[in-house]
């Protein structure tokens, strides 16, 4: 009932008692004053007279404040259909999206906005709930922190991304109220949001804009120099190493003052693109200004690779760039710096990059230049070699040079080593230690071992043929080849092919490949040994084997290292490390073989030490087969 009824009917009793009570107290009052009928007729018309006026003056005045009460109320009623009216033309004209839901989160309505900003229509979201529009973006955990909002504050704003009908996710600058009724019971909650992708975008493009280079599209030296700094935050924390090159456009300045600046634009963007190609993913390229570039390559592990990058790059430079007509040539530059072994920061980095750029212009440009001087050198080789060592192999420029192994007691040849060497055209001949680690890392080592592998064996077989008084041939075995499972197979396959006896073949396998995976190695060793081949550990002493794995190796002989040759007889530690080496290989029943014997003092002291063989330029240096010495 609404208060103004109930004022009106409390009025009304209270004159019906307050008439009751007056037309009583009248007859009362009358009956005491009096006991003539006549003068009790004439007070009781008075007291009707006067309870008659009375009631006409209390009913005028109720009448005047309930008109008034009517009046005020139409009036109210006219002014919040006005204020609805317009609520409602907001709601509707607005342009930010509004969602109304019940306390139970129902969707009861959406306004225009929402409808042109989600794609939905009004009955394809009435009766719904708003994890309709959930786009995947954010966790259950901004879900709940949404709802603690609005249940402590009865408010929440900030930017939620959600999902269109037509499946495209957006971010909403959303505003969520929980609407409480006159009793403070939760009866709505109301969403007013707009839609932000487009001051996003701008954002981003703004961003985009202040960190790349508007001519190439790649990053400018800002977001160059940041990536620098977190790639050696990384490498640092992952102890690994990175390169940073500078590169340089030689002469581009007569380009730009010869055909203009819009040529000299259009090449510097095709430079970019062509820089695109070359380096891979995980690089980071970069146009530092003007004619000046800069390479990051993140997990560059030795300044081989980092020259490789970089002679890759200047010969792709070199190739024409062609358009409107033009056939351009330009050469670049390139300085390179290396984390961690040249800097420590991304400043260090870039300045010593930049000095060695310089050096690469000085030293006739179209080339590259390292930080230090003498790395350079030794990169350029490296990069050198590597390119060579595949046309060594395709054009037959590896020779197998054998080595003589001598029985230290009788004094007489007994076995013979094969050790690579490179024919070079320009270079003459080349040690192994030149081009068989560059040959591990390109993985060209396996093609090299298996064919000293195979002429070694051939050689052998002829050997054997006339007669030479020979127990065995070596060959070595890289560690790189030595992990690889079809190793026993490609050994079984050459002995198959060549005829050669496995007895008559020793495989040399270094300490530390042994003992870099002693499991694999036990498994590949046994399998070897299977084949009937004779096993030995070479350059031992130099790894750090554990003597317990050393007994389960089914090997035959032990290396000792020429590093501990050398100081025999007279070095003390060499000659308590070669006695150890020798009492552990008889403890294990194995044969030693000692290397680098220069001296006859070495080979008589090994002799008196109870070491079998002996190997050195003492006896005789690695030669090709036709000119070892027979006695
Ligand atoms: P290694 O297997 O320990 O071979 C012995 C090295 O010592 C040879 O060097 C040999 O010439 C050298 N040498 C022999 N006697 C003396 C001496 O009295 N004094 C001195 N100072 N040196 C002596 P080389 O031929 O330069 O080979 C070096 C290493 O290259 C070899 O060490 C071996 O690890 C590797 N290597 C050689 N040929 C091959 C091959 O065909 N395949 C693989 N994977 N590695 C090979
Ligand atoms: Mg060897
Ligand atoms: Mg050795």
């Amino acid at each position: 009932m609404s208060v103004s009824v109930r004022d009106a009917l409390r009025m009304a009793a209270l004159y019906v008692v307050l008439s009751i009570l007056w037309l009583v107290l009248a007859e009362v009052v009358l009956h005491s004053m009096t006991e003539d009928p006549l003068a009790l007729t004439v007070g009781r018309q008075i007291n009707v007279v006067v309870w008659v006026l009375l009631s006409a003056l209390l009913i005028y005045v109720s009448r005047v404040r309930l008109l008034n009460f009517i009046g005020a109320g139409a009036r109210l009623r006219g002014e919040d259909r006005e204020r609805l009216r317009m609520a409602a033309a907001v709601f509707d004209c607005t342009l930010e999206g509004v969602l109304v839901t019940d306390r139970q989160g129902v969707i009861v309505h959406v306004n225009r906005a929402f409808m042109r900003i989600t794609g939905y229509q009004q009955d394809e979201v009435i009766g719904q709930r708003p994890s309709k529009f959930k786009s995947g973006h954010h966790g259950a955990a901004f879900y709940q922190q949404i709802y603690a909002a609005l249940t402590e504050t009865g408010e929440w704003s900030g930017e939620i991304w959600n999902r269109r009908k037509s499946g495209e996710i957006y971010p909403q600058w959303q505003t969520i109220r929980a609407i409480r009724d006159d009793e403070g019971e939760l009866s709505h909650y109301v969403a007013v949001f707009s839609d932000i992708s487009a001051i996003k975008h701008s954002e981003q493009e703004l961003a985009y804009l202040a960190h790349h280079d508007p001519l190439t599209d790649l990053p400018n030296r800002l977001l160059f120099t940041d990536r620098v700094q977190q790639a050696l935050a990384a490498a640092q924390a992952k102890k690994r190493g990175c390169a940073l090159l500078l590169l340089d456009l030689d002469h581009f300045q007569s380009i730009n003052d010869g055909l203009g600046h819009t040529i000299g634009d259009q090449l510097l963007k095709l430079v970019g693109a062509r820089l695109g190609e070359v380096v891979s993913s995980g690089v980071t390229l970069a146009r530092l200004g003007g004619d000046e570039f800069g390479v990051l390559a993140e997990h560059c592990q030795d300044l081989g690779q980092a020259a490789k990058l970089a002679q890759r790059i200047i010969e792709r430079m070199r190739e024409p760039f062609l358009f409107e007509g033009h056939r351009l040539f330009i050469s670049v530059s390139a300085g390179i710096s290396l984390f961690p072994s040249d800097a420590l920061s991304a400043e260090q980095l870039l300045r010593n990059a930049d000095s060695a750029l310089y050096k690469a212009k000085t030293n006739g440009r179209a080339c590259y230049a390292l930080y230090t001087e003498e790395l350079t050198a030794h990169a350029q080789l490296r990069v050198e070699t590597a390119g060579e060592l595949r046309r060594a192999l395709e054009q037959d420029e590896l020779r197998a040079f054998y080595q003589p192994v001598h029985d230290l007691a009788s004094g007489s040849q007994v076995g013979v080593e094969a050790l690579v060497r490179w024919q070079h055209p320009q270079r003459g001949l080349v040690a192994p230690g030149e081009f068989i680690p560059i040959a591990e890392r390109t993985g060209l080592i396996a093609e090299i071992d298996a064919w000293v592998l195979r002429q070694a064996c051939l050689q052998m077989v002829r050997w054997q043929q006339e007669g030479r008084p020979l127990a065995f041939v070596a060959v070595n075995i890289s560690s790189r080849l030595f992990g690889q499972h079809e190793l026993y197979r490609q050994v079984a396959d050459v002995l198959h092919e060549t005829g050669l006896a496995p007895a008559l073949l020793e495989l040399e396998v270094t300490e530390s490949a042994v003992m870099d995976d002693p499991e694999v190695a036990l498994e590949q060793l046994h399998r070897l040994r299977e084949l009937g081949v004779t096993l030995a550990i070479d350059d031992f002493g130099t790894g750090y084997s554990s003597l317990l794995r050393l007994k389960r190796m089914p090997v035959q002989k032990l290396k000792i290292d020429q590093g501990f040759v050398t100081g025999l007889p007279c070095d003390e530690d060499d000659v308590a490390i070669v006695r150890v080496i020798i009492a552990l290989a008889r403890s294990m029943g194995m044969q030693v073989h000692a290397e680098g014997i220069e001296q006859q003092e070495q080979a008589s002291f090994l002799l008196q030490e109870q070491c079998q063989l002996g190997q050195g330029y003492w006896f005789g240096r690695p030669v090709a087969a036709k000119d070892l010495r027979w006695e």
